[in-house]
């Protein structure tokens, strides 16, 4: 029988890339021909950031690339501008995905596509249908950003959200309890996705959320990274809704089919070199001693921000690693002051890339300061690692949320960044106080939860089967 063939194509954001490559080697273990689509401008990127090409074909694993009609940036190794990359999402993804698809249906070697896995490019969902194969709809969210994006329709439609004036920012409106989500529970307005707090009607990115994720609707089925246990009121909630058949795959991770492939192991999507020195670093620490700062690949804060939180760290008394992207200062080089550098190398290591994943399962880390992408948050609760949250963008405020009120592993530092907070709620956390004991207890029994699902009889792991079942037959 010939191989069914899965077509991945992910937002092309570092996040969105890291979570449907996961899927895509489960898919390849369980015997799918890959084909995996970058932008030609994520996919030199890619290349040039990796020593040993991780754009390399594997066996029945293999990289395509469709441009992005941007222009080409002066700097290879900075971002792209995101909402022009919303944009070029929106509306010129849709014709060079679809001679993609035809040239990959001509005989070329390849078996032709059975199924596409998608993101919040809902231009694939049209495809599909085009070439009449499902789709699976890749929420890289959790359950709970999903339904928080899911509902600024009717957010909007309410008149809360956008925010009326700038006033709205300061004068407790974003207090106000949201109680009548399904599922939801401890949000109130400031929980949702950042787009809300835009004064602007035609705002890109609150425009683009709201209608993009309706076309979830249109998708055969959903698979989440997440898992039961740690969601189970929503997804419930989700499931008695329209909605097509959700499965939550998560933790997304090969530990989950517990095959060892050299060789699709080396694959990465990262856009930044990684330096894995940081891992010898750790190898000398005394166990849960030290905290992680990562603020992944998207957030930007001021020259200001971060000196804060170099003080906060530096005086918190506890070693850190901490990793500062190049481009992460707004309009500046990430550069600390030279007095603030020379203290900062006295009790930590920075770097700019890291593997994140080994590091947060080091057992020399005992905390995570964080941004809350939702990739980092999963792979912190997998490691039972607990949390200070510092919400940025998008879902980050619902991740937030989430994991400190209702998860009970982490605490939020105020979006204005002081050095004497930052230093407490390190202190909070890492010591031996009553509340950094709970987050630690909780982060254990999460780390359990997560282990269980992704073992045998684990929910996780029958989900992923039943979904592979789902492709094959539609296949057959
Ligand atoms: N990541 C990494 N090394 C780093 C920083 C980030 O490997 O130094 C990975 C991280 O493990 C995660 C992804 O990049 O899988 C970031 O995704 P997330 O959803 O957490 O945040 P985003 O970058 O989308 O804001």
């Amino acid at each position: 029988m010939e191989k069914p063939h899965a077509i991945c194509m992910p937002f092309p954001a570092q996040g969105h890339i890291n979570a449907m490559l996961k899927v895509a080697k489960l898919l390849h273990f369980r015997g799918f021909h890959v084909t995996f689509v970058h932008t030609e401008y994520n996919s030199a990127r890619i290349g040039s950031s990796n020593e040993m090409s991780p754009l390399l074909a594997a066996d029945g694993f293999r990289f395509e690339s469709i441009p992005d009609s941007l222009l080409p940036s002066i700097n290879p190794t900075t971002k792209q501008d995101l909402p022009s990359l919303v944009l070029a999402v929106c509306n010129e993804f849709l014709s060079p995905f679809r001679d993609l698809m035809k040239r990959l249906n001509d005989p070329s070697g390849v078996p032709p596509v059975t199924c596409v896995s998608d993101c919040i490019t809902g231009f694939t969902l049209e495809i599909a249908k085009e070439f009449g194969i499902p789709d699976l709809f890749l929420s890289s969210f959790s359950a709970s950003g999903f339904m928080a994006l899911f509902h600024l329709k009717e957010l909007m439609e309410k008149g809360l959200v956008p925010i009326k004036s700038e006033d709205d920012l300061t004068n407790g409106y974003l207090d106000t309890p949201i109680d009548w989500m399904p599922g939801m529970k401890n949000m109130r307005i400031k929980d949702l996705p950042s787009f809300v707090r835009s004064t602007d009607p035609n705002d890109i990115f609150f425009n683009f959320s709201k209608d993009e994720i309706q076309s979830a609707f249109r998708a055969d089925a959903i698979i989440i990274n997440t898992f039961d246990d740690l969601e189970e009121p929503i997804l419930d909630a989700m499931s008695s809704s329209l909605l097509p058949p959700i499965y939550c795959l998560g933790p997304l991770t090969q530990a989950m089919l517990a095959v060892d492939d050299n060789q699709l192991e080396s694959i990465n999507g990262n856009m930044w070199e990684e330096h894995t020195n940081c891992l010898a670093w750790l190898d000398q620490k005394s166990p849960g001693s030290v905290i992680y700062v990562n603020f992944g690949s998207i957030t930007v804060m001021t020259s200001q921000h971060l000196v804060e939180f170099a003080w906060g760290l530096v005086k918190s008394g506890y070693e850190f690693l901490w990793i500062i992207r190049p481009d992460v200062v707004i309009g500046e080089s990430s550069v600390l002051p030279k007095e603030l550098l020379d203290e900062t190398m006295k009790r930590g290591l920075v770097t700019s890339w890291c593997p994140q994943v080994d590091v947060l399962e080091h057992a020399s880390i005992g905390g995570f300061l964080t941004h809350c992408g939702w990739n980092s948050t999963m792979e912190a609760l997998s490691a039972g690692v607990p949390m200070i949250c510092w919400p940025f963008f998008a879902d980050q405020q619902t991740n937030c949320r989430y994991v400190c009120a209702n998860w009970g592993v982490g605490t939020e530092i105020d979006v204005r960044v002081k050095r004497e907070e930052v230093g407490e709620r390190i202190r909070e956390m890492m010591g031996g106080g009553k509340k950094g004991e709970e987050m630690r207890k909780m982060a254990s029994k999460w780390k359990e939860s997560a282990s269980r699902t992704i073992s045998p009889g684990g929910k996780s792991l029958e989900n992923f089967e039943k979904v592979v079942k789902l492709l094959m037959k539609e296949k057959d």
